[in-house]
């Protein structure tokens, strides 16, 4: 029988988020997590009865297809935690091969060695302790990230972003650091302010720009 991939939903959209924020991509939500974050904004996508669509390899491409035609150049793929889907690195590969640009978000909860060599960029979240997550962390992951990858620190208090440049200074991941606040949790602002303080110059601020331009509890945008 052929294996299938658990798709919540699909459409296309702009990046809100990473390196090719603001760029047209073509999401590919995965159902399924193996974290309960504290503040998650698709828990409807993680828990063992979340909707989905069993799909074959042969209908994502198709789907890839279509975006592609329709002039999209990235393919974002996102959950839930879209690397606990069966020969997700098969798909990535394929997904590669078509030219698109593919960006794999994951949680940090998975170890990242098995997926080297997939054609993928990855935008690896690092959970804080306001995500009550921060133990699952596979921090070996650091060591394996590269310039075109992104560590997202997701803060949701003051005190998360002291621990992310805790954590940036332990690791010294060589990629891109984002400090991304939880919508609704914390001020922007307030972020800004510890940057500033605390001489995090090797951090940038994100926003979640489907946030600002939809309504945030949105889906599909
Ligand atoms: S890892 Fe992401 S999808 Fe999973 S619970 Fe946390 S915020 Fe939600």
């Amino acid at each position: 029988m052929e294996r299938t991939y658990r798709l919540a939903e699909h459409f296309i959209s702009i990046n809100g988020e990473g390196q090719r924020a603001g760029e047209l991509a073509l999401f590919l939500r995965f159902a399924g997590c193996n974290l309960r974050c504290d503040w998650c904004d698709t828990a409807w996508a993680c828990g063992t009865d979340a909707p989905y669509e069993a799909v074959t390899a042969a209908q994502l491409l198709q789907i890839a297809a279509d975006a592609a035609e329709a002039g999209v150049r990235n393919v974002t793929l996102t959950g839930g935690e879209p690397l606990l889907q069966p020969d997700i690195a098969g798909l990535m590969r394929q997904l590669s091969g078509m030219g698109l640009r593919v960006e794999a978000e994951t949680n940090g909860a998975v170890p990242l060695a098995a997926f080297q060599g997939c054609g993928a960029v990855f935008t690896m979240d690092y959970k804080l302790p306001s995500s009550g997550m921060e133990r699952f962390m596979h921090t070996e992951n650091f060591a394996l990230l590269q310039a075109q990858d992104t560590v997202k620190f997701v803060c949701g208090s003051r005190g998360d972003v002291f621990r992310a440049k805790e954590i940036a200074a332990q690791f010294r991941p060589q990629c891109p650091l984002y400090l991304s606040p939880v919508f609704g949790r914390i001020d922007p602002a307030e972020i800004v302010d510890i940057m500033k303080e605390q001489r995090m110059g090797e951090f940038r601020l994100q926003l979640q720009l489907h946030k600002f331009i939809w309504d945030p509890l949105a889906r599909g945008v």
